[in-house]
């Protein structure tokens, strides 16, 4: 067979031969829609790559990028990991001070951004002195009059000084391609670099039909930024199929998106499950229904079955649910349905739906207790998630230690699960949020789902809290629905029956919001904080 390398260039050079004409949709962050094809977004990521090589951009540099869903970051993506480079995507909802580490550690040579972010950099610039030039992504006209960012241009300029008369080199598919830091909710961010081969590998496992299933059919808008885990992959899945890509921008909220899910005609979307429940509230209030969505993939944290009915009763929406981290580019399982469950009562049928699901094929899976000792697939035993393929890290980036993975070469996720005999995995918890309560552990994830059920409670959370007879006990967090009225006893009386006795929460709190991780996880340090000093009997 043709040894031919596996690159992320080949797959924009495919999308512009064999799907030349279909779109790529843009809302842009200094406002407007743009809109061009695939054959056009390739010829600008040539021209962004010849603008890279003037600059003295070597293969294995690291690239900023601190930037919304756009076709702009969709050329960087393809541009800088074209000639060799690492388009290094820097979350931008990160805290200050860990943006500077992350682009410090990077050592990003160029730091491509959004209008939007201009005040931020301009404060992040000068404790950043390894970026040698920003690039603002946008026209000249919307250069600022003054600046002190070193080297400041507008993209738009660098593109329009260079032709796309460039040919894509070939290099080793192990080389690096992009870089991604975990966002650090419980510990300090760490950078997982991925390959070419793992990020090609890892798009051709997501669209296949039980995966995230993209078709040409398809019109993708992925609500996952691209600076989270490369939006799942969508940004290389979607022209690998030749579907239409739609890219919200910075219009994150229920209405823009709505707007462009309607305008564009999008049919499948994926994002946290946060963006989906105010989604279904927007939704609701209306009452508002979807022209063309049919399906949506939801991960990242557990995505309440309570929005899985939802979304189908009412909106006839399919949620996949699916489970991932940066480590794992994210992909590594999904809830898909098999012929087995055909003719299952719906409540049967969202009891699997739930999970988070089947291994994609090229990820491994298994979980073990304190020992390492592998633990069966019943449903019922849990213990620590070990993971393992070709987009799975191997060790950090900079790290300089081997020795995250197991001796036998599994990474550890720090998830606790469950695997059953049909082999869908049911994440209990992370390791570090479990509840253990008297010797018993208690999954907050579990009643989290349970409490989100409840039609007066728009999100919840369950901490353990320190208890003198039970060593632990969970507390409910709650943040009701506006106009909704609900007590602690009502809520703690809605547990009954529901859930073993010894898993009901103690107590319950109620918040007017909860606190957030950069990626919409639930930020259980951070409550952990503020209920520090509660104790229950
Ligand atoms: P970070 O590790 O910094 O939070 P990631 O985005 O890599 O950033 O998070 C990965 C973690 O998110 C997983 O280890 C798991 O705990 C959680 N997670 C992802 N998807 C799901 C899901 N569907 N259900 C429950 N937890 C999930």
């Amino acid at each position: 067979m043709m040894a031919e390398p596996l690159r992320v260039a080949g797959i924009l050079e495919h999308a512009a031969k064999w799907h030349a004409d279909t779109e790529i949709v843009s809302r842009l962050p200094e406002g407007g829609i743009h809109r061009y094809t695939y054959a056009a977004a390739h010829r600008r990521a040539k021209q962004l790559a010849k603008a890279l090589l003037r600059l003295g951009v070597a293969p294995g540099d690291r690239v900023g990028t601190l930037a919304w869903n756009t076709h702009r970051h969709f050329e960087l993506y393809y541009g800088v990991a074209g000639i060799g480079a690492v388009c290094h995507t820097v979350n931008p909802r990160l805290f200050p001070e860990q943006l500077v580490y992350i682009i410090n550690h990077a050592e990003d040579r160029l730091l491509f951004f959004d209008l939007t972010f201009l005040p931020l950099v301009e404060r992040l610039a000068p404790i950043c002195p390894k970026v040698e030039k920003w690039v603002l992504l946008a026209g000249p006209e919307h250069l600022p009059a003054h600046s002190s960012l070193p080297g400041l241009c507008s993209y738009e300029d660098l593109l329009s000084a260079e032709r796309a008369d460039y040919e894509w080199p070939m290099f080793d598919e192990n080389t690096a391609c992009s870089l991604c830091y975990t966002s650090g909710t419980t510990d300090q961010p760490k950078g997982v670099l991925y390959s070419h081969r793992s990020t090609v590998l890892h798009a051709l496992g997501a669209c296949l039909p039980d995966s995230l299933g993209c078709s040409a059919l398809d019109v993708i808008m992925p609500v996952v930024p691209m600076f989270h885990v490369n939006a799942w992959g969508l940004p290389y899945a979607a022209p690998i199929v030749g579907a239409k890509l739609v890219l919200p921008g910075a219009g994150m909220d229920s209405a823009s998106l709505y707007e462009l899910f309607e305008s564009e005609g999008v049919t499948f979307s994926a994002g946290v499950p946060t963006i989906w429940l105010a989604l279904l509230q927007f939704m609701r209030e209306g009452p508002r229904q979807f022209s063309t969505l049919r399906r949506t993939v939801v991960g990242g944290s557990s995505c309440p079955p309570a929005l899985i009915t939802a979304f189908e009763d009412e909106l006839s929406v399919t949620i996949t649910h699916a489970w991932g981290m940066t480590e794992t580019s994210p992909l590594g399982t999904g809830s898909s349905l098999t012929a087995k469950h055909n003719g299952l009562s719906p409540a049967e049928t969202l009891a699997v739906r739930a999970k988070q699901g089947r291994v994609v094929f090229g990820v491994d899976l298994k979980i073990v207790d304190d020992e390492g000792i592998s633990l069966p697939h019943n449903g019922i035993a849990f213990g620590d998630l070990l993971v393992r393929g070709p987009w799975v890290v191997r060790d950090y980036f900079g790290s300089g230690t081997p020795g995250e993975l197991t001796a036998d070469g599994w990474f550890r996720t720090g998830d606790v699960a469950t695997i059953d005999p049909d082999g869908y995995m049911q994440i209990t918890d992370r390791s570090k949020d479990v509840i253990k309560s008297g010797g018993e552990w208690i999954s907050s994830i579990d009643l989290e789902n349970l409490a989100i059920s409840h039609p007066a409670v728009a999100e919840a959370a369950v901490i353990g809290v320190p208890s003198a007879r039970w060593a632990e006990r969970p507390l409910l967090i709650v943040v009701r629905r506006p106009g909704h009225e609900v007590s602690a006893e009502e809520l703690l009386a809605f547990f009954k029956g529901k859930v073993a006795r010894f898993c009901e929460p103690d107590a319950v709190e109620f918040v007017d919001q909860l606190p957030h991780t950069a990626t919409g996880k639930l930020l259980k340090t951070q409550l952990r904080k503020d209920f520090a000093g509660y104790e229950v009997a």
